[in-house]
């Protein structure tokens, strides 16, 4: 996997500050809006394993409120 290293925003191309993100459930990944009552069908970008939170290389900008990381 190519590594996301420049980090800048895309929306206002300053530079981001790297951290990591992580999640105590799930985050997935859907592609329409419709409300949904399970999450069954949809894909895991990040998940827990076990009891560890598993942590992700990301970048953020405050100013936009915008975060990207790399999942796998
Ligand atoms: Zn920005």
């Amino acid at each position: 996997m190519r590594e996301f290293k420049n980090g800048i925003c895309p929306k206002c191309g300053l530079k981001m500050e790297s951290g990591y993100i992580y999640t105590t459930k799930q985050i997935k990944w859907t592609y329409n809006n419709k409300p949904k009552f399970t999450v069954i069908g949809d894909e895991t970008l990040i998940d827990i394993s076990g009891f560890a939170m598993k942590k992700l290389v990301s970048y953020r900008c405050t100013d936009c409120k915008v975060v990207i990381f790399e999942y796998d």
